[in-house]
């Protein structure tokens, strides 16, 4: 029977025009030897959209407008989905190339991660009935007015996910310059390994925790409506990573993965009164500017005072230190802003931690016998995270990766 599958192809499976031909052919081939209807998602041509970044802060210096900003970054996709509609034209299909207001892709704004509402799959089908292969603009949304909006970074894999899943949840593969997700990335652990299987679970505490391969929305959003999830190369016809709501073994195997984030800094507010709503006032503060954080920590020191922790993306720093500031002479008497700029958060992921106990207790203290100070810790079911200077982050990867992947 024949069936409908999304395939998304990233930036550099598209970097070049022999690239875009060699993604047509892909695509033709599988349409041709297995009859089925495939929709093709694309992001900008590699580069493009950090090109098109640099242009705006040119004329910008500091905050572009938003509006305008979305309508430029939205141009780089629309350059690849029409060259690759063109490609596949060429090698003898129909296609067209789609925009976000073409498949009605609805957002609601949010600092440009861009939230989906809606999507209408009627377009697409009506193509697909004739035999016409869709190449989607990847990234791209509209708001109410039809205007441009943007699903962030990376946001090309949400996209396909998101059209999938009004596909009455079809496989969605990302085709990618990887042949699939690591147990850690090989820059920093030559003794990776390739995993055959993931949960979606795993997939997204490492997506989130720093596996670049997939944008973390793409996966919490293949889980929810239950998207059948692969990620393989674009260069290459092996079988990638699947992502799964369950695998046998799933639970024997401690760790999957280990992730790593070299681009973190670290805020810590000192003697705050240990009193109800401080947190609150914090975090508010740099909501207010579209900051997200990633790991928070609380605790309270003796004297009825507290202090708190907290983590997120280096290149945020300096506006969050500027909110900050503002909070603590305006509301917060005696209390100290300190902020490291070189932090980075090792995360530790496998579904078998929910039930082996001693796992945290594992990973402190091979981290201490090898002299690495750990700066602040945050768990889930599933993960573990710590977060270190990141002068030592490549030695903690490969020691933890020596215990708990390769000697297991
Ligand atoms: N072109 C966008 C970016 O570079 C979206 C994507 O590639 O997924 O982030
Ligand atoms: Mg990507």
């Amino acid at each position: 029977m024949s069936r409908t599958v999304v395939m998304k192809f990233g930036g550099t499976s598209v970097g070049t025009t022999e690239r875009i031909a060699a993604v047509a052919d892909r695509v033709c081939k599988h349409v041709q030897e297995t009859g089925d209807s495939v929709v093709v998602v694309v992001s900008a041509m590699s580069g493009e959209t950090d090109r098109l970044i640099s242009l705006s802060n040119a004329v910008n210096q500091g905050k572009p407008p938003v509006r305008e900003y979305s309508q430029l970054l939205a141009s780089g996709e629309m350059v690849s989905s029409a060259l690759t509609s063109m490609a596949i034209q060429k090698k003898g299909l129909k296609s067209h190339s789609l925009m976000a207001h073409q498949v009605r892709m609805i957002t609601k704004r949010s600092f440009g991660q861009d939230l989906i509402l809606d999507v209408d799959s009627s377009r697409i089908k009506e193509l697909l009935a004739e035999n016409i292969v869709p190449v989607v603009c990847g990234f791209q949304g509209i708001d109410d007015k039809g205007d441009f909006t943007l699903l962030g970074r990376g946001g090309s894999d949400t996209t396909a996910v998101a059209i999938a899943a009004a596909l009455d949840s079809a496989p969605c593969y990302i085709l990618t310059d990887i042949d699939g997700v690591y147990s850690a990335l090989p820059k920093l652990c030559p003794k990776a390994k390739k995993l055959n299987k993931l949960t979606y679970e795993e997939m997204l505490e490492m997506a989130s925790s720093g596996a670049k391969v997939l944008q973390s929305r793409s996966v919490s959003l293949a889980r929810t409506f239950k998207v059948p999830l692969w990620v393989c190369s674009s260069f290459s016809n092996e079988e990638g990573t699947e992502i799964v709501e369950e695998y046998p073994g799933m639970e024997e195997a401690i760790v999957s993965g280990i992730t790593c984030r070299t681009d973190e800094a670290k805020l810590t507010l000192r003697n705050i009164p240990d009193e109800p709503g401080y947190a609150g006032a914090v975090l508010s503060a740099l909501a207010e500017v579209g900051i997200n954080v990633d790991m928070i920590v609380q605790s309270q020191g003796e004297s009825g005072r507290a202090e708190l922790s907290i983590t997120l993306d280096r290149a945020d720093l300096s506006r969050a230190e500027e909110a900050l500031q503002g909070l603590v002479e305006n509301r917060l008497d005696g209390v100290r802003l300190e902020s490291d700029a070189k932090i980075a958060k090792l995360s530790i992921v496998g579904e078998g931690m929910r039930n082996h106990p001693g796992i945290a207790a594992k990973i402190f203290e091979i981290l201490g016998a090898n002299k690495i100070n750990i700066e602040l810790i945050t768990t889930s079911e599933i993960k573990v995270s710590v977060a270190l200077s990141d002068e030592v982050a490549e030695k903690a990867v490969q020691i933890l990766h020596q215990h708990f992947v390769e000697n297991r």
